[in-house]
C-alpha cells in the first residue's frame, strides 16, 4: 500500500507521540492547501518509483522504508512496518482533528459506531486522543484544562435486518464488550432501535418503519432513505444526551463512492455539502476525521492490531450504491490512488456555509488551545449560501429552484403538501407518485422529520416573501 508510505513521508510520519511535535508539523502544514495530503499521495507514489531506488531495494529485502529497522508488513502492498504504518495513520487522523478544529476540549463527542472497521478505528483514535488529554490534565498543576467527553451510539436495525436475531444479539454483546473494554475515561454506549424515532412503543415503531419502507419501490431509494433515518436516529441520541459533535467513520473510499453515486443520482448541487470535514446543517454538527484515510488502511489496522470488527452487520449495498461500490473498489485495485483522486476532484466544488462550525462564544474557550487550532475558514462569498433544504434528505436545494415552493405558498401547510419541496432525487427515488399514497407516506414519517419540514417551510416562505415582496399585492390593493 504505497499510499500509507507516501502519506508517511509527507506527514513527517508523526511517529513522535509528542503533542508539541505535532503542533510544529501542523504549523508547517497549515500554509498548504488541505487537499495536499491526497495530492501528495499521487505525486509521491509515482516519484517513489523513480527516485527511491534505495527504498525499493530495502523493500525488496522486506525492510520498512521508514525506520529501516523492522520488517515491512507481509502480504500487503504496504512498505512500512506495523509501527510506522500505525503511526502514519494515527498522525493523519490527528492532524485532521487538530487543524480542522474538529474536537475541542469542551466538547462531548458521540461516535456513530456500526461495528465496521472505519467506525472501530474512529472509536479507537478518538479514545487515544482523549486518553492523552486526560494524562495532560492529570499532570497539570491547575487542573483547569477540560477533557472532552466521548460516547458511542449503535443503531439497532435488527427489526428490518435479514440477520438472525441470535446473531444480532451476539453482535450487540460484542459491541458492548468493545466499548466497555476501552480504558478510562469511561464511555457511555447508547443502543437505540431505529424504530425509536417513530414511536416510543417498540412494536409500534417497528411496524411503522416497515410500512414506510414498504411504500418505497426503488431499492436505491429504500437504502438511501434508511440512511437518512439512521442520521435522524443518531441526531436524536446526540441531542437527547447533550453531545456537541457527532463523529462519523466516513473514510475517503466511502466518500469516493458517494461522489460517484450522487453524480449518477443527479445530486450534483448538494454533493459538496456531504464531503467536507464539517457538516453543521444538523442540530448536532457532524464531523468526518477519517476523511483522508482509505478503507483498506483502516481494515489493515484492525487486522494487525486485533481490533474486533463486526463484518456481519456490514451487508452488501444494493441498486446504484451497490454498483458504484463495486466499480470504485475495482478502480482502486487497479490504481491505489484512484479513491483519493476522486475525493480530491470533488473537493474543487464550492462548499456551503454550514460546512464550518458555528462560531461560539470564545470567552468560554481555552485560549491556549484556541491559539493552536485553525478554524475551518473559507471566504463566505466563495461558499454556497443556499438555505433551502430537501424535506426528506436535508440536502441543500438550489435557490433558483423555487418553483415547487411557489406552488406551496398560500396552500395548507399540513399534510403531504409540505413535502413538495423535496430534492428531485428524493422525488424520483423515494416519494410515492400517487397523491393518495403520498398522504399515507406522510402519515408514517417520524415526527422529527415532519417538524423539520414544517420549520423549513415557514423559514422558506418568509425568505421567499422577502424576495418577491415588491411583486406582492397589499391587502387594500386586492381586487384591482
Ligand atoms: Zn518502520
Ligand atoms: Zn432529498
Amino acid at each position: 500500500m504505497a499510499c500509507a508510505a507516501a502519506a508517511c513521508h509527507e506527514n513527517g510520519c508523526c511517529k513522535d507521540e509528542d503533542d508539541e511535535g505535532l503542533v510544529l508539523s501542523t504549523k508547517k502544514r497549515t500554509a498548504e492547501p488541505t487537499i495536499k495530503t491526497n495530492s501528495v499521495l499521487v505525486a509521491t507514489a509515482s516519484s517513489n518509483t523513480i527516485t527511491s531506488s534505495t527504498e525499493d531495494s530495502e523493500h525488496r529485502h522486506g525492510l520498512c522504508v521508514k525506520c529501516k529497522v523492522d520488517a515491512a508488513l507481509a502480504g500487503d502492498e504496504c512498505n512500512l512496518c506495523f509501527g510506522c504504518f500505525r503511526a502514519s495513520l494515527f498522525g493523519k487522523f490527528k492532524v485532521t482533528v487538530t487543524t480542522k478544529d474538529l474536537i475541542s476540549p469542551t466538547d462531548n463527542v458521540l461516535i456513530a459506531f456500526s461495528g465496521g472497521p472505519s467506525s472501530r478505528v474512529a472509536l479507537q483514535f478518538v479514545h487515544e486522543i482523549q486518553q492523552k488529554a486526560q494524562r495532560n490534565l492529570d499532570a497539570s498543576r491547575d487542573k483547569s484544562y477540560p477533557v472532552f467527553g466521548v460516547g458511542a451510539a449503535f443503531i439497532d436495525e435488527s427489526a428490518i435486518s435479514s440477520i438472525s436475531s441470535h446473531e444480532f444479539e451476539q453482535a450487540i454483546q460484542d459491541i458492548r464488550l468493545i466499548v466497555s473494554s476501552l480504558a478510562p475515561p469511561a464511555k457511555e454506549l447508547h443502543i437505540a432501535p431505529i424504530g425509536n424515532i417513530f414511536s416510543l412503543d417498540p412494536n409500534d415503531g417497528t411496524e411503522r418503519l416497515k410500512e414506510l419502507l414498504h411504500t418505497i419501490n426503488d431499492v436505491t431509494g429504500k437504502e438511501d432513505f434508511l440512511q437518512h433515518l439512521r442520521m435522524i436516529s443518531l441526531q436524536k441520541i446526540a441531542s437527547d444526551h447533550g453531545y456537541t459533535k457527532l463523529v462519523l467513520g466516513s473514510c475517503a473510499s466511502r466518500i469516493a463512492c458517494h461522489v460517484i453515486s450522487a453524480t449518477v443520482k443527479g445530486q450534483g448541487y448538494s454533493l459538496p455539502a456531504d464531503i467536507q470535514y464539517v457538516d453543521a446543517r444538523w442540530e448536532v454538527p457532524v464531523v468526518l476525521p477519517l476523511r483522508d484515510c482509505l478503507a483498506q488502511e483502516l481494515k489493515m489496522l484492525c487486522h494487525h492490531e486485533g481490533l474486533k470488527t463486526l463484518e456481519l452487520l456490514d451487508g452488501p449495498r444494493s441498486g446504484i450504491n451497490g454498483l458504484v461500490s463495486s466499480f470504485v473498489t475495482l478502480l482502486q485495485e487497479e490504481n491505489p490512488s484512484r479513491q483519493p483522486t476522486i475525493v480530491r476532484t470533488a473537493e474543487k466544488l464550492t462548499p456551503f456555509n454550514f460546512n464550518r462550525l458555528p462560531e461560539i462564544d470564545d470567552s468560554s474557550n481555552h485560549l491556549p488551545f484556541r491559539r493552536r487550532h485553525k478554524k475551518l475558514n473559507f471566504k463566505s462569498d466563495e461558499s454556497n449560501t443556499s438555505e433551502f433544504f430537501c424535506q426528506i434528505c436535508n440536502s441543500p436545494i438550489k435557490n433558483s429552484d423555487l418553483e415547487s415552493l411557489r406552488s406551496i405558498l398560500g396552500h395548507s401547510e399540513t399534510g403531504a403538501n409540505i413535502f413538495g419541496s423535496s430534492c428531485s432525487s428524493c422525488q424520483f427515488q423515494i416519494l410515492p407518485k400517487e397523491p393518495s399514497s403520498m398522504e399515507h407516506f406522510y402519515s408514517l414519517l417520524p415526527k422529527s422529520m415532519v417538524a423539520r419540514a414544517r420549520e423549513g417551510i415557514c423559514c422558506n416562505q418568509d425568505r421567499l416573501r422577502e424576495q418577491i415582496k415588491d411583486c406582492l399585492l397589499s391587502d387594500d390593493e386586492e381586487g384591482i
